[in-house]
C-alpha cells in the first residue's frame, strides 16, 4: 500500500461473516482476507471479461478497486457482460458496473475511469496497486499494460476469449525473472479480431474472466501457485484444456 488510506489491521466482526468461506480456507484466513480488504487493483475493461472479474474480487471483498472502461452498455453487450443489464443501456460500463458492484458490495470503494486507458494512462492509475487485470479485447493495451507493470514491478493477469476458445497468463513481476507479455507474443502483432466483429459464447469468456479473478485473489492473498510463465489455453468445443510453459526470452525488449 503505498496511498494515503490507513491499512486495516483487523477485521471487523461485519467482514469476518460476510467473507466467512474465504478465511474458512486455510489458505487464506484472516491474514489472507485482511490482505484482500487492503488491496487495491486495477481492472481495465469492464466488458466480457471484466463483469466477472470485478464481480469476483468485489465479492471476495478486495477493498478497493479501480475500473477504467470508456465504452457505454449496448444491447448486443449483455449477451456476456453479466455486470451490466437492461436497466443501465446506454450508460457509461463504468457508472453501469459501479451500481451492480456497490449493491454487491458496499464494503468496497470503487474508482470509475471512463476511459480506455492508454500507456500513460495505465501508468497513472496503476502506481499504488497491487495487481493490474486485463479484460480488454486488443493487444495494443495488453502491450502498454505489460510494460507499465514490468516497469512499476506489478503482477499483471491477463485473459483473453473469442469464438469458443480462450487463454490465460500471470506476469507476476514482482519476481524479476518473471517472462513478460511481450516474451510470449514478441510480434507487436496487434490483431483487429475481437468480439465487437466476431462471435464469442459467454461462458466461455465468462470461464477465462473467472480463472483470471481466481489468479488475482491467489496474488493478492498470497497462496498457491500462480501461473507465471505459463499459458493456460481453453478449447471449448472439446471442453480441452492445455498448459504451455514458456521462458523469459533474453532479447525481449521489454524485460530481457
Ligand atoms: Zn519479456
Amino acid at each position: 500500500m503505498t496511498d494515503q488510506h490507513q491499512a486495516a489491521t483487523e477485521l471487523t466482526d461485519e467482514q469476518l461473516l460476510r467473507y466467512s468461506r474465504n478465511i474458512l480456507l486455510p489458505e487464506v484466513d484472516v491474514a489472507g482476507q485482511l490482505a484482500l480488504v487492503n488491496a487495491r487493483v486495477l481492472v481495465l475493461g469492464a466488458g466480457g471479461l471484466g463483469s466477472p472479474i470485478l464481480l469476483y474480487l468485489a465479492a471476495a471483498g478486495v477493498g478497493h478497486i479501480r475500473l477504467a472502461d470508456g465504452d457505454v452498455v449496448d444491447e448486443t453487450n449483455l449477451q456476456r457482460q453479466i455486470v451490466h443489464g437492461m436497466n443501465t443501456l446506454g450508460q457509461p460500463k463504468t457508472e453501469s458496473a459501479r451500481q451492480q458492484l456497490q449493491a454487491l458490495n458496499p464494503d468496497v470503494q470503487l474508482e470509475c475511469i471512463e476511459q480506455a486507458l492508454d500507456e500513460a494512462g495505465i501508468a497513472h492509475w496503476a502506481q499504488g496497486c497491487d495487481a493490474v487485470v486485463i479484460g480488454t479485447d486488443n493487444f495494443s493495451s495488453r502491450y502498454a499494460a505489460n510494460r507499465v507493470c514490468k516497469q512499476l514491478g506489478i503482477p499483471l493477469v491477463s485473459g483473453a476469449a473469442i469464438g469458443l476458445s480462450g487463454q490465460v497468463s500471470v506476469f507476476d513481476f514482482r519476481d524479476p525473472a518473471s517472462p513478460c507479455f511481450a516474451c510470449l507474443y514478441p510480434d507487436g502483432q496487434d490483431e483487429q479480431l475481437n468480439c465487437s466483429s466476431s462471435g464469442v459464447l459467454g461462458p466461455v469468456v465468462g470461464t477465462i474472466g473467472c480463472v483470471q479473478a481466481t489468479e488475482t485473489l491467489k496474488l493478492l492473498a498470497g497462496f498457491g501457485q500462480s501461473l507465471t510463465g505459463q499459458l493456460l489455453v481453453l478449447d471449448a468445443m472439446d471442453m480441452s484444456w492445455q498448459r504451455f510453459r514458456f521462458h523469459r526470452q533474453p532479447q525481449c525488449p521489454v524485460c530481457g
